[in-house]
């Protein structure tokens, strides 16, 4: 969270491209309601913002970005650019590494199934050195420095502290020279946490263990691509990607927070995008974003009180995003939206 000033909070919200400004409408309405305090700055990323500038990460949203508390981002992505050298996602990689987002939060929850998976992203194989040999062999290496292992695993840890007090680091260091830098690291911070039990598990077990029996886990924390695999797996066992939020943290710094989904260019402009996983993107908003906690968890329950009463047409129901979006807003008044703080 930025703490910098104490004006009101400002949420950046960036409406993007397809279904994104469908969703984004519903979820300025939440937040409006929720927290009618907070200033909302729209501004253009993605497919929107090349149209518009050129390029999809204008210097102007990076500097309102910047300056806010919080930055609220619906899908971007548009077939038009797929062939071109622009392209929408390149502002999406661009701002996360600009507000040094390291931190990804993928909470899946279903049933008794209540797993969070913090996943390191700025880092590992997906950022290291790569490239081809004169003989044609193809590589990509991963690298992790104890910093950046550091500050990954004792936010898990802090999370896990607030939670179940259950860690399970996820590696493969029984191979890996970085997994064995990671497990090290991991008992090094122990200490520091004495109410959080610490586990260790491979990888591969992980993913068994989270497709047979979620709900043994409470925090996992684990490098950039294991987490890239296993929070999509965690989504799948939990209801689907379609309905799944993240959260992307920094220190000191605002985090961003975005549906999983991507901008559904088949069924955009028609109103019937299921705005369920940007409204719990913003619920983690009030909650890790603007410190709000019973704001968002009252936001995530109405979310699925409502997808009870109208489901979209991509969960088999009839209601449109506007109308599912109502029904959200009004189990918050049923449910009792807590007083602005
Ligand atoms: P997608 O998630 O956009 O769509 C996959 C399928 O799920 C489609 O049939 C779509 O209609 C449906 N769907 C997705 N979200 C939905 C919602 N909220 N309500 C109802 N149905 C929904 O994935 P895709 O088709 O592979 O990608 C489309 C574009 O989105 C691409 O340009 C891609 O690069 C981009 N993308 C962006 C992000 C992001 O902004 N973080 C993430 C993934 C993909």
């Amino acid at each position: 969270m930025s703490t910098g000033s104490r004006e009101a909070p400002r949420v950046v919200l960036l409406p993007g491209d397809g279904i994104g400004p469908e969703v984004a409408r519903e979820a300025r309405l939440a937040l409006e309601l929720l927290a009618p305090d907070v200033e909302i700055e729209e501004r253009l990323l993605g497919a929107a913002a090349i149209r518009a500038t050129g390029t999809p990460l204008p210097d102007e949203t990076l500097e309102a970005c910047r300056r806010a508390t919080a930055v609220l981002k619906a899908p971007i992505g548009d077939p038009e650019f797929d062939a071109a050298d622009v392209r929408p996602e390149q502002g999406m990689l661009r701002l996360r590494a600009e507000l040094d987002a390291y931190a990804n939060l993928r909470p899946a929850v279903q049933g008794d199934v209540d797993v969070l998976i913090v996943r390191e992203l700025v880092g590992g194989l997906y950022f290291g050195a790569r490239g081809v040999r004169d003989d044609g062999t193809v590589f990509d290496t991963c690298e992790y420095h104890p910093t950046q292992i550091e500050r990954i695993v004792r936010r898990a840890f802090r999370l896990a502290q607030g939670r179940r007090g259950l860690l399970t680091s996820v590696d493969k260091a029984n191979v890996l020279e970085t997994s064995r830098l990671w497990r090290r690291v991991v008992d090094r911070i122990a200490p520091e946490f004495p109410g959080v039990r610490v586990e260790h598990m491979l990888v591969d077990n992980a993913a068994m263990q989270l497709a047979t029996s979620p709900e043994r886990f409470d925090v996992l924390v684990t490098e950039n691509m294991f987490g890239d695999i296993l929070s999509d797996l965690a989504a799948a066992v939990t209801g689907g990607l379609g309905l799944a939020p993240s959260a992307s943290l920094a220190d000191g710094g605002p985090g961003i927070f975005e549906p999983v989904h991507g901008s559904a260019p088949d069924i955009a402009g028609r109103g019937i995008a299921n705005p369920s996983a940007m409204l719990r993107s913003t619920a983690l908003l009030l909650e890790h974003g603007l410190g709000r906690v019973d704001a968002g968890r009252a936001l995530a329950r109405a979310v699925d009180a409502g997808l009870a009463l109208a489901p979209t047409p991509d969960l088999g129901g009839a209601a449109t995003t506007a109308e599912l979006g109502a029904a959200i807003r009004g189990q918050l008044a049923v449910d009792g939206a807590p007083a602005p703080a």
